[in-house]
């Protein structure tokens, strides 16, 4: 047989799939890079764009080269293996939805501009899916009726399109994505909660078959309370989201989550409120240095603003914390709020930022948990250059409502065991939500349980972010050479690299090897190319398959090849 009809014939064997097992360099479209791209910030982007992952076609748009794709539907087969064998059942749900059924569960105003919309030829208005609760559900609503139905688990993988405010860092934060996106649909709480562990249980399979390093965290379930969201976390420095964690015990949250305990202020002497004069003093390390108090004595006034009219609040917070905006939104029911700009605090309340005041105050006013029995502190007057020292909360002013509003940072107390709280960061990659019947009593999916009672049906959601996990396994795993894809990931398995090409024994051997290889079911990228050595090891280790194979004239007279390590540069 010729080189030629060995190696077509080595690269036609394909796997129970119809991927082949082998093939060459030549005739991958992997186009690599010398140059990084001039606007990527994290290493994945850069990678991924440098060894012929990805292409960009506009913001927040990519398509996914060949390589890239066998990565995804590695990561693809594990999710559906893992959630497969749980019972859940996979479908396609289409990626074009009716603005009807987005007004119907009233998503249509809360998504906002992220929310694609357009009209089709009959005018009609339409939206391209960013999630599909809306879909599913009217689905379920049609053809569920009695409990005998339930439960039920589908799932799908399927391009969303959110236009994100800042796509950004490649396929992390994209506008176009793939998602894998589940909806289980139960009788009762027991077996809402029973669907809920099962995935929760599932999503953990499948990031620990991705070889990730991840946490699971406790997660903002918005204006529908209760504990059950949590978000599963790549560890990385690059990563958006703060986690907390605790060093004592497991306690594990989403910043934006995690609960503060209330630590009482020492209540001080009494004393009565005094006007003082704090020219041009409106910060709060300032204020504290010019009034000699500690900065957790000053009691922070800071005027948000919701999206309607009148949808004011003032939120009370000692000097040295801040306002975690996602607890404050969710006190006020779930509404999507912004730190007011200083000209529009000044129409609201007469005066700019700093000098805020609490007392008489007209808007609402949601104050943090340390600010009840808080001593004598300091406010602002509502009146430039003027501070009340000696202020007491209920005395001197009102509070609507005590919250727990602040935001947990490094060291705070753990609201489990009182351990100390260490902060770090992650990248979501997955999210699992307890949604109960949010959409089920909007959309009016209802089914008749046991006692021919009409009720609604329980619901969960579930997501994973395909491309998403693919780029933070390589923020989490790579070098200064490139990428060191897990092995649970990788496109291929192995770079095959004949140095001496125009050896007729040397590039025997090596098809030898190759067709050993295939027949092991092991996936196989073979450099054939006539480049030098040096070329061929700079792309293997871009590309970051976990093992590399050379075949040199040197290792042949040793009667071998040499085998690489790429995660740990071991012969
Ligand atoms: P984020 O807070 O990062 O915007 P999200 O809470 O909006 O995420 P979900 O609606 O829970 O995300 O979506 C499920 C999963 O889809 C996420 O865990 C993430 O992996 C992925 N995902 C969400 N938005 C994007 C995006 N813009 N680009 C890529 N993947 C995304
Ligand atoms: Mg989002």
């Amino acid at each position: 047989m010729t080189h030629h009809d060995r190696t077509r014939r080595i690269f036609s064997k394909l796997d129970p799939r119809g991927e082949p097992y082998a093939k060459s360099v030549d005739r991958c479209f992997a186009p690599t890079l010398k140059e990084d791209p001039a606007d990527a910030e994290l290493a994945s982007h850069r990678l991924m764009t440098r060894a012929g992952l990805i292409r960009k076609l506009s913001g927040g748009i990519y398509s996914y080269l060949p390589l890239m794709l066998r990565s995804m539907r590695k990561l693809e087969r594990i999710v559906r293996a893992s959630l497969n064998s749980r019972g859940a059942e996979e479908l396609l749900l289409p990626a074009v939805q009716p603005l009807e059924l987005w007004k119907e569960s009233g998503r249509d105003k809360k998504y906002g501009p992220e929310l694609l919309r357009f009209k089709d030829r009959h005018r009609r208005d339409f939206v391209v899916g960013p999630t599909h609760e809306e879909v599913i559900t009217d689905i379920v609503r049609k053809d569920i009726r009695s409990h005998r139905d339930l439960p039920k688990n589908l799932y799908q993988i399927q391009t969303k399109f959110r236009d994100e405010t800042r796509p950004r860092f490649g396929l992390m934060r994209g506008r176009e994505f793939i998602m894998k996106d589940g909806y289980s649909f139960d009788a009762d709480e027991e077996g809402a909660n029973r669907s809920y562990r099962d995935m929760y249980e599932s999503y953990e399979e499948i990031f620990r078959n991705c070889g990730l390093n991840f946490a699971i965290v406790e997660a903002d379930s918005g204006a529908i309370g209760g504990s059950h969201s949590h978000e599963f976390m790549v560890l990385a420095d690059s990563g958006e989201n703060t986690l907390v964690f605790c060093s004592g015990c497991s306690y594990a949250a989403n910043q934006e989550k995690a609960e503060l305990v209330r630590r009482d202020a020492p209540v001080g002497e009494e004393a009565p409120l005094t006007r003082v004069h704090t020219p041009n003093v409106r910060r709060v390390p300032e204020l504290a240095a010019f009034l000699k108090v500690p900065e957790s004595r000053i009691i922070k006034s800071m005027l948000f603003l919701g999206e309607e009219k009148g949808s004011e609040v003032l939120a009370l917070i000692p000097g040295h914390r801040e306002v975690n905006l996602v607890k404050l939104e969710n006190a006020m029911g779930g509404a999507n709020l912004r730190l007011a700009e200083p000209e529009e605090a000044r129409a609201i309340v007469g005066v700019s930022m700093g000098f805020v005041t609490p007392v008489g105050a007209k808007v609402r006013v949601i104050a943090d948990n340390a600010i009840k029995n808080f001593g004598p502190g300091v406010v602002g007057t509502g009146e430039e250059d003027y501070h009340f020292t000696g202020a007491m909360p209920e005395r001197d002013f009102a509070v609507g409502e005590y919250r727990d509003i602040a935001l947990a940072v490094e060291g705070d107390p753990c609201p489990r065991c009182g351990g100390k709280l260490t902060l770090s960061k992650g990248i979501e990659v997955g999210h699992v939500f307890k949604l109960g019947t949010k959409y089920s009593e909007a959309m009016g999916a209802r089914f008749s349980d046991k006692d021919g009672v009409d009720s609604p049906i329980i619901m969960g959601c579930y997501g994973i972010g395909i491309g998403r996990t693919v780029a933070a396994a390589i923020e989490q795993s790579h070098d200064k050479d490139g990428i060191v894809f897990p092995p649970g990931l990788s496109p291929y398995e192995v770079s095959l690299l004949p140095l001496q090409t125009n050896n007729a024994d040397l590039m025997d051997k090596t098809l030898t090897l190759l067709d050993e290889l295939t027949d092991l079911e092991t996936e196989v990228l073979l450099d054939d190319r006539d480049e030098r050595p040096g070329i061929k090891f700079k792309v293997a280790d871009l590309l970051g398959f976990p093992l590399r194979l050379t075949v040199s004239e040197k290792t042949l007279a040793g009667g071998s090849v040499e085998l690489k390590e790429r995660a740990t540069g071991k012969i």
